[in-house]
């Protein structure tokens, strides 16, 4: 083997390995081999993930912070290294920064509620895409109806691609704050971030962004995109469920007002008054999700190990190869066709209801979600209620691909 062949062949993403990680990946469902597309709602776990989260029970489970005694120190340590973890990984400057959540959509309420509620008054305006999830829709229009915000929608072509032009036109001196999404869950368009941020920045408004579906897909470098907020799920990114983080900028942070109150996010408390705890902790008031973060802490040493880079041209090559091969099946429309687009294919099949597909797919193993995927305005746009939605993950092969399309051309046979 020549010395370039050989650098490929270690550099090669080697899939059937990653997949001996994931102990759910392999079993039967319906009487097939599982083939699990349903990563856009969330992703399987590796058995690190799941051994973390065993350990931190079974040997070193107490609850973080104040307590003197070993258990508690040895959790607090656990649980504040997963935040050290989580701040490298985004890159962001500073421990401080990063909040843990219940996931993105808590993430993004905390913004709502701490810099939007209380820092907004009526006439101020937000900005959108026409391609969120709810999850960034409904926050802010709850602030429309409660404090006058006015809510502005970047629309889109098309291809699901963001019209920026228009968007520019948007912005203007009433603009606090833009809130965009990385990529698009219902159709897998990458957004173009850094000049949304800029353009805003230069406005003086601020930008939230929301990675949910992107984090486990690129590297997020969040001083690099220069973003003042970033909200993402570990459950999206092989971690638990019911842990997630909200990066802000210091600055901005310390200046906010905590969002919700009690033990932990104080000082000190007396019926005369309270002073507010440190950042991160003025943010999360109550016991947190310790085996959570514990679990997203061992998720992101599990993706680094493979790096993310490695897993992007992977994944890349997996939906190259299945947007080429679901091409062939009459009567199918892929619905998400922008030039930039990573791990998400949306389709609809003519006549079909997709929930009789989806149905029809897990007769045959294969795992893939049906609906609108929180996301009824670009079904709106597209004029379906509906579609189906394969996702990858890093765990994904071609072989995965071939099954669904034989899968979904099986049920097109049965149901035409
Ligand atoms: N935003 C996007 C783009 C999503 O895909 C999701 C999850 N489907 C969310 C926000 C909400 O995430 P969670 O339910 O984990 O809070």
């Amino acid at each position: 083997m020549s010395v370039v062949a050989l650098e490929q062949n270690i550099n090669a993403f080697d899939v059937e390995r990653v997949r001996e990680d994931f102990p759910a990946l392999h079993q039967d469902v319906s009487g097939h081999s599982l083939v699990y597309l349903d990563n856009g709602a969330s992703t399987q776990k590796p058995q690190s993930v799941i051994d973390a989260v065993q350990n931190f029970y079974a040997h070193d489970y107490s609850n973080v912070h104040r307590g003197i005694h070993t258990l508690s120190q040895r959790a607090t340590d656990h649980f504040e290294a997963a935040r050290s973890k989580v701040r490298q990984f985004i890159n962001a400057g500073s421990d401080a920064e990063i909040i843990f959540t219940s996931g993105t959509t808590a993430a993004i309420n905390l913004v709502a509620h701490s810099f939007a509620r209380m820092g907004l008054q009526a006439g101020d305006e937000i900005i959108i895409s026409a391609i969120e999830h709810h999850s960034n829709i409904v926050p802010w229009q709850l602030l429309e109806q409660e404090i006058g915000i006015k809510l502005r929608i970047i629309p889109i072509n098309q291809q699901g691609e963001l019209l920026f032009d228009e968007y520019l036109k948007l912005l203007n001196d009433r603009t606090r704050l833009v809130a965009v999404t990385q990529l698009s869950n219902a159709l897998g368009t990458i957004t173009p971030l850094k000049e949304i941020i800029t353009a805003a920045h230069d406005i003086g408004a601020k930008v939230l962004v929301d990675g949910a579906q992107a984090v486990a897909h690129a590297t997020v470098d969040v001083q690099e995109l220069d973003c003042d907020f970033y909200a993402f799920s570990g459950h999206k990114l092989f971690s638990p469920t019911g842990i997630g983080i909200l990066y802000g900028k210091h600055e901005l942070l310390d200046a906010m007002p905590p969002y919700q109150s009690g033990g932990e996010m104080i000082k000190e408390v007396s019926f005369s008054g309270s002073t507010f705890n440190e950042l991160p902790h003025k943010f999360e008031a109550g016991t947190p999700n310790i085996a959570g973060a514990i679990g997203l802490g061992a998720g992101i040493d599990y993706i680094q190990s493979l790096g993310l880079e490695a897993i992007r041209q992977h994944e890349q090559d997996v939906l190259d190869y299945a947007t080429e091969q679901m091409l062939f099946i009459d009567g199918l429309r892929i619905i998400g066709t922008a030039a930039q687009k990573a791990s998400i294919l949306s389709f609809e099949l003519n006549g079909a209801h997709a929930s009789d597909l989806g149905t029809l797919l897990d007769h045959q193993g294969v795992a893939v979600r049906v609906g609108h995927h929180c996301a009824m305005p670009v079904m709106e746009f597209f004029g379906v209620s509906a579609t189906t939605r394969a996702s990858l993950a890093m765990y994904n092969s071609k072989t995965d691909i071939d099954r669904l399309v034989a899968a979904v051309q099986r049920a097109a046979d049965m149901l035409n």
